[in-house]
This record gives structure tokens, sequence and C-alpha cells, in this order.
């Protein structure tokens, strides 16, 4: 049984560890460029399952807005091992998140 993502030495790895932490907490058109640097982020799956996990409100982390964050806990409310789901679900939204695209779903 895997293990929900505890461990953090993905940081390391995160493309915007040279970027001004405000710069993640942008909004409209803003983040869009934010979306792009995730997007080529190597640890971009461990960020969102670390956001979804600690229910981060704020900021774009892992390719997603607080919006999308939001519309993937309602459809999931009892999820509890989003690096589980991420990296292994076979559902069509996991597969979206883990080929690098935004699933429909979060639209609403
Ligand atoms: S996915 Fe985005 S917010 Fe998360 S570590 Fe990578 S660059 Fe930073």
């Amino acid at each position: 049984m895997a293990l929900a993502m505890t461990d953090q030495s993905w940081a390391v790895h995160a493309a915007c560890s040279d970027t001004d932490p405000d710069a993640l907490f942008v909004r409209g058109a803003a983040q869009r460029q934010v979306r792009q640097m995730c997007f080529s982020c190597p640890v971009r799956i461990e960020c969102l399952a670390d956001a979804l996990d600690s229910g981060m409100t704020f900021g774009v982390w892992g390719g997603l807005t607080e919006r999308e964050r939001r519309a993937l806990m309602r459809r999931y409310p009892n999820e509890r091992n989003w690096y589980l789901r991420l990296t292994e679900g076979q559902d069509p939204v996991a597969t979206d998140l883990r080929n690098g695209r935004i699933p429909r779903m979060t639209n609403r």
C-alpha cells in the first residue's frame, strides 16, 4: 500500500526555488506565467499533491490556481492521498494532470 507523501525533499528541485515567493500569489493574467513555469517544473505533481493535501488556499501550486484546486477537492472530497491519485489514478482527471493538461472539470 502506498503511503501519503510526507517527504518534502522534492522541493529542492522546484523550478520556482529562485523565484520571489510573491510571484506565486498573483491573480488574473499573471497566473498564466506562473502556470508556464509550473508545467516545466520537474516536481509539479509532488507540488500539486502537497498543495491539495494541505488545503493550500491561495496561489498557483503545481500549475493549478486556487479555484482549480478547489474544484478538484469538491470532486474528490474524501481523497487523503493526492500523490497516489495523481501518479497512479486511471480516471481522466488524474491522467490529464499527469500529462500536463488542465482537466476541464476545473473550469466549473
Ligand atoms: S509546480 Fe510550480 S509552484 Fe510547484 S514547485 Fe514547481 S514551479 Fe514551484
